[in-house]
């Protein structure tokens, strides 16, 4: 088993543990309504602004918005947190984004629900051995997902979020350079096939995407023979072969959009089903099959680390002292370099 598997193994521990313990939160209609009165009086009084995921709790989402935050997929959350002109950024999301916001306005403070909100990929990825790794090719380029911590993305060359991850594999292709990629095998496994790159993958992945199975989205498409399969890259290329569509969060959304079926079965978090329902409130989405190793379900395409952003937590962010992100100067500015890379390549693309 490889240093990167047996941490993922532990971080499964960890998650159905997780799982098991986690109380339901249902909240009252008075309570949820005195947590974002709450939650509006924190914003206005410390010049702060909600930079929220799509895979975060709808009512999560709906408060970004209501507020003038951003309800994004990562790439655009940095952009966001970036460009916007308050003082701190409530950073509802994963651990990496934060660091990802605090690296992009180092002079911001930029606060998360809880920092125990990680990520398989994240975690998958230690520093140390993905150094030594890059160390044993260094004939290729480092191309790291936006979903590893600052060390990682400090050691890379590019930075990519699923949005244009293919774009760069094809950039960098067109240049014959290969590529090691990190740390999501079943991402660098698609744009390898895509690109015709020469791709050496590390081998880590997300534990909601990979329980995504093939043999359940094509017995529930015989119940719905006219829905199209919208799939994330992260999922198993066997999943990725039913897809009508591949793509990132946002390209996923615009897909349910363009598409003229009026039924979807989506590969990827639920919490995107909230955006999915407000972009295409005629349509029909529905949730692909998952299963664990066991008779249960690991996941239930609910990342567990997303789910700790609530409202209860969202209203408490000013009151701890163990939520802020730091990023050391030295190392935000080495990871700067890929990470401005990345933006300045997302310009060039677009129309
Ligand atoms: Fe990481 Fe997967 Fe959760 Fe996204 S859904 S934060 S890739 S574990």
């Amino acid at each position: 088993m490889s240093i990167a598997q047996e941490k993922l193994e532990q971080i499964r521990a960890q998650v159905r543990s997780h799982l098991d313990w986690r109380q339901s939160t249902e909240l009252t209609a008075a309570r949820k309504d005195a947590l974002e009165s709450t939650i509006r009086g924190h914003l206005k009084a410390q010049n702060a602004v909600i930079v929220a995921h799509y895979y975060t709790a709808p009512e999560i989402q709906a408060l970004a918005e209501a507020t003038g935050g951003c309800v994004s997929d990562s790439l655009e959350m940095a952009r966001f947190g970036r460009d916007h002109n308050a003082e701190t950024l409530i950073v509802a999301g994963v651990r990496f984004m934060g660091e990802t916001a605090k690296i992009l306005t180092p002079h911001k403070r930029v606060l998360m629900l809880t920092l125990e909100a990680t990520c398989s990929l994240d975690e998958g990825c230690p520093i140390d051995e993905f150094s030594a790794f890059c160390d044993a090719h260094p004939d290729r380029e480092v191309v790291v997902y936006a979903n590893t911590s600052a060390a990682v993305k400090a050691r890379a060359d590019w930075v990519v979020t699923s949005s244009i991850a293919l774009e760069v594999a094809e950039h960098l292709a067109a240049q014959d350079k290969p590529i090691i990629w990190a740390p999501d095998r079943h991402l660098g496994d698609y744009v390898q096939r895509e690109s015709g790159a020469d791709v050496l993958l590390w081998d880590g992945a997300c534990i909601v995407h990979e329980e995504f199975k093939s043999r359940g989205i094509r017995d529930l498409k015989k119940v719905h023979p006219d829905a199209a399969v919208l799939v994330h890259p992260e999922s198993p290329a066997s999943v990725i072969e039913m897809a009508d569509r591949v793509g990132s969060t946002t390209q996923i959304i615009r897909a349910a959009c363009e598409l003229p079926n009026k039924k979807f079965i989506v590969a990827t978090d639920q919490g995107i089903f909230y955006k999915l329902q407000q972009a295409a409130p005629d349509k029909q989405f529905i949730v692909a099959p998952t299963a664990g190793k066991g008779a249960t379900c690991r996941s239930c395409a609910n990342c567990p680390w997303m789910a700790m952003n609530d409202l209860e937590a969202m209203a408490a962010v000013f009151d701890r002292d163990d939520n802020e992100i730091h990023v050391p100067p030295a190392l935000a500015d080495r990871a700067m370099q890929p990470l401005e890379r990345m933006l300045a390549f997302a310009e060039t693309l677009k129309p």
